[in-house]
């Protein structure tokens, strides 16, 4: 029986390292697959590892069929035992639909990868989707930290260095400006993200105003559950 596994963390939880050895480990023993991502940190069509390791895969447009693609593939006489599904955040709910349907009907095990909830901690509607259709979840070891050195379990959006909480769901960081191009070479605003615990999470303490928060007197005084602060 094919199944549908999803694996899933927080950002920096290792999950593209782990789909690129998944992906070898199958590779070696014999079966054939196909590598899918949207919107790597490294750019289109390609998976990459924090780690460094960089493979290509096939870009998924919001418009992509994973059914027809496989059954093209199948037609045209290639072999494909398994996916590997990576950001599947930014898939479509109907994306992970096909991906069960090839795991039921043409018995293609899917290896799905991808962040459970965003900036705001809800949902995003594919990995909602995967929650109900898949067979088995499995939650990445966290391997990142809060500056508190609790799991880092949420992802906080920051905008210019603020955490926000408010705004698109889906919205590209890390290196990435967005805003007019500045014809009059004005900056434009730096998205970026960053893992926290819940509770930072909740009062919005990013490592940038607990370093501030330190230097100055606290400002949530001492409420006994706080000894990170002091
Ligand atoms: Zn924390």
């Amino acid at each position: 029986m094919a199944e549908l596994c999803y694996f899933t963390g927080p950002m920096d939880c290792g999950k593209s390292t782990l789909a690129l050895q998944l992906d070898y480990t199958h590779s070696a023993g014999g079966r054939r697959g196909r590598l899918f991502t949207s919107h790597d940190r490294a750019g289109e069509a390609t998976i990459s590892s924090r780690l460094g390791l960089i493979r290509p895969a096939i870009e998924v447009a919001p418009d992509f069929d994973f059914w027809l693609y496989v059954v093209d593939e199948l037609t045209s006489g290639e072999r494909i035992d398994y996916l590997v599904c990576d950001e599947t955040q930014f898939y479509r709910p109907r994306q992970i639909d096909q991906l069960a349907r090839l795991a039921d009907e043409l018995q293609i095990d899917v290896f799905a990868f991808g962040i459970m909830t965003d900036f705001q901690t809800l949902l995003f509607p594919a990995s909602q989707r995967l929650v109900e259709l898949c067979d088995k979840i499995e939650v990445l070891q966290v391997r990142a930290l809060c500056w508190c050195g609790q799991r880092a379990t949420h992802n906080a959006r920051t905008v210019d260095g603020e955490m926000v909480v408010e705004g698109d769901q889906v919205l590209f960081g890390d290196t990435v400006a967005f805003g007019e191009p500045g014809l009059t070479g004005e900056p434009t605003e730096v998205v970026s993200y960053e893992v926290l615990c819940r509770r930072h999470h909740r009062r919005r303490v990013t490592r940038a105003v607990a370093q501030a928060t330190l230097s100055d007197p606290l400002p949530f005084g001492r409420d006994g559950d706080d000894e990170a602060l002091g």
